[in-house]
């Protein structure tokens, strides 16, 4: 009597190559819906070219995914690496056209550092149906496969010819796509993320290679020396520093500045202290962020050091201000490593996410919570999305878009410079909104917390002067629209008395040149934290501060 278990009633005899060819046309065709988007924007669907390029795009999306899968999947690896792979791609697939996420490096730390609260707020029911047809179904299949056993020999020939042919298919798609290629990964250099699942692949191997470099060197620990100053036992409220950490503002659109157009409506109606001279350490992110919490940034810049070592917030920390990175951007680059921190698009702030950004205002939820339950001296890191371009548009919500006509086209050769001007001065004027509600929230509270805001952006931004766009130019030539950036302070009523300021004085201070390397030591001691690294020289607010402080320091 035959067993029911030794006979399934339903079993595919396949070879391994077979299993990788529908595997590769099956990603190919399902999982790369974001990055045939990106390929084919600006193409006419009309036009019959348009096709056979969509076409030679499948074709090597195809070669290349069969490729790299035939070297490492064999017999015995196929089923459960393959099927990992599948798991992976229906997600990635799933959150790249849901919310226009990028699958990169970041990306990938985020998902791993994800925690069970956020991931239950990112596994909305809609996955459930797009993880049955795209993960579910395709697994049941490659279970029920039986694979074909052939000697070794013959195994390898096929696989051998298998490869070549792989080979040669990406090589001519590879040839004939090469121009529009150069030309989207010049416009897009991200959209290489979108190619599944060799985005999550490549992202796991350069999170694992980093880790494991990072293991090697763990950041060197600065301030050991850090503890409370004599002003701590005086403060009758608990004391909020909130550091906004702009990005891609310039300080020649900043309305406060004397732009020809008010950009600044709100703070210029706040009593606020506008800095005017104020440069930036680097002309991109990577480069500013490590360096604005580092003791020497721009002035004797070394990279190494900055990356190799803990920042200003460790040092806060261990001294005892409560530390917490919010970020709506890209992530603190190492800056809060280890510290408490959390992301406006993981905190899913109602109305203001989608396609895997959120708007600014997302930095504020939460925040009256936190400031009725202060206590001691706490630093808030908020890190805006600001006008991180080249899409200002998507940076505001439309009530904003108050110049007109702007931009509303994510690759900038197709506006004009006024229209680009138009839509970046609209995200300017939305920074402003923030901050003044950021404002309106602490002065709300001024009564049982005392407060200070300093915003400052990280970088400028190039609008077509010179024909350069966007930033990132090496310092030395780089532009001053793209090193000279806004920087705004504002203290709630008591702070000023609570930490022994002359406003006036400050007011003094505003229209002199500073720059980042000023914020390490004026955080250190609007904070009152003492430590070997405090250089009074380099701190703004120190020639402002009360007599009797300045001697006990
Ligand atoms: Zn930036």
């Amino acid at each position: 009597m035959p067993t029911a278990a030794a006979s399934p009633r339903f079993a595919i005899t396949a070879t391994v190559e077979q299993v990788l060819l529908v595997a590769s046309a099956f990603f190919a065709l399902t999982a790369n819906r974001p990055f045939f988007a990106a390929a084919l924007r600006g193409h006419d669907p009309g036009d019959p070219a348009t096709w056979a390029f969509a076409l030679a795009v499948a074709l090597w999306l195809g070669a290349m995914h069969f490729l790299l899968m035939a070297l490492v999947l064999n017999r015995w690896t196929l089923k459960p690496l393959l099927g990992a792979l599948i798991l992976a791609s229906a997600f990635a697939s799933y959150y790249m056209m849901r919310y226009g996420v990028h699958i990169d490096a970041a990306m990938m730390r985020n998902v791993l550092h994800t925690d069970t609260a956020e991931a239950r707020e990112l596994l909305a029911w809609p996955l459930l149906p797009h993880l049955l047809v795209y993960a579910a179904l395709p697994l049941f299949l490659l279970w029920r496969v039986r694979l074909v056993q052939r000697p070794w020999l013959r195994a390898a020939a096929w696989r051998g010819v298998a490869l070549a042919l792989a080979a040669a298919l990406a090589a001519a798609t590879l040839l004939l796509l090469f121009q529009p290629f150069a030309s989207l990964l010049r416009n897009h250099r991200e959209a290489r993320h979108l190619i599944t699942p060799g985005n999550v692949v490549f992202s796991l191997g350069r999170v694992a290679a980093s880790d494991l470099r990072g293991a090697a060197q763990p950041r060197q620990p600065i301030g050991l020396d850090a503890r409370p100053g004599p002003g701590w036992a005086q403060r009758r409220k608990p004391l909020m520093v909130v550091l906004v950490v702009g990005e891609t503002a310039r300080a020649a659109n900043w309305g406060l500045n004397g732009y020809a157009r008010q950009t600044t409506p709100q703070l210029a109606a706040l009593p606020v202290l506008n800095f005017s001279h104020v440069s930036s350490c680097g002309t991109d992110t990577e480069t500013s962020v490590p360096c604005m919490f580092a003791p020497v940034g721009r002035r004797d810049y070394d990279e190494a050091r900055i990356r190799g070592s803990q920042s200003l917030l460790h040092v806060l920390a261990r001294a005892g201000v409560a530390v917490h990175w919010r970020d709506n951007q890209s992530g603190c680059k190492g800056v809060c490593d280890g510290l408490s921190s959390d992301t406006v698009l993981a905190l899913n702030a109602p109305g203001l996410c989608s396609e895997g950004h959120c708007l600014d205002e997302g930095l504020l939820f939460g925040l009256e919570r936190r400031l009725a339950s202060a206590q001691g001296a706490q630093l808030l890191v908020l890190h805006q999305l600001g006008n991180h371009g080249p899409s200002y548009f998507r940076r505001y919500p439309r009530s904003f878009a108050q110049f007109t006509p702007a931009c509303e086209n994510d690759d900038l050769q197709r506006c004009t410079r006024e229209q680009i001007v138009n839509a970046y001065d609209n995200a300017l004027l939305y920074t402003d909104h923030v901050l003044a509600r950021l404002i309106a929230l602490l002065a709300a509270r001024a009564d049982s917390v005392d407060s200070v805001v300093l915003y400052v952006s990280d970088h400028g931004e190039s609008l077509g002067e010179n024909r350069l766009f966007l930033h990132g130019m090496p310092y030395a030539i780089a532009p001053d629209v793209q090193t000279r950036v806004p920087m705004v302070m504002w203290l709630s009523g008591g702070a000023a008395p609570a930490l022994g300021l002359d406003a006036a004085c400050l007011q003094q201070q505003a229209g002199t040149p500073l720059g980042h390397d000023h914020l390490f030591h004026t955080l250190l001691g609007l904070l009152d934290v003492q430590t070997a690294l405090y250089d009074r020289h380099w701190d703004f607010a120190a020639a402002c501060r009360g007599v009797a402080m300045a001697q006990a320091r």
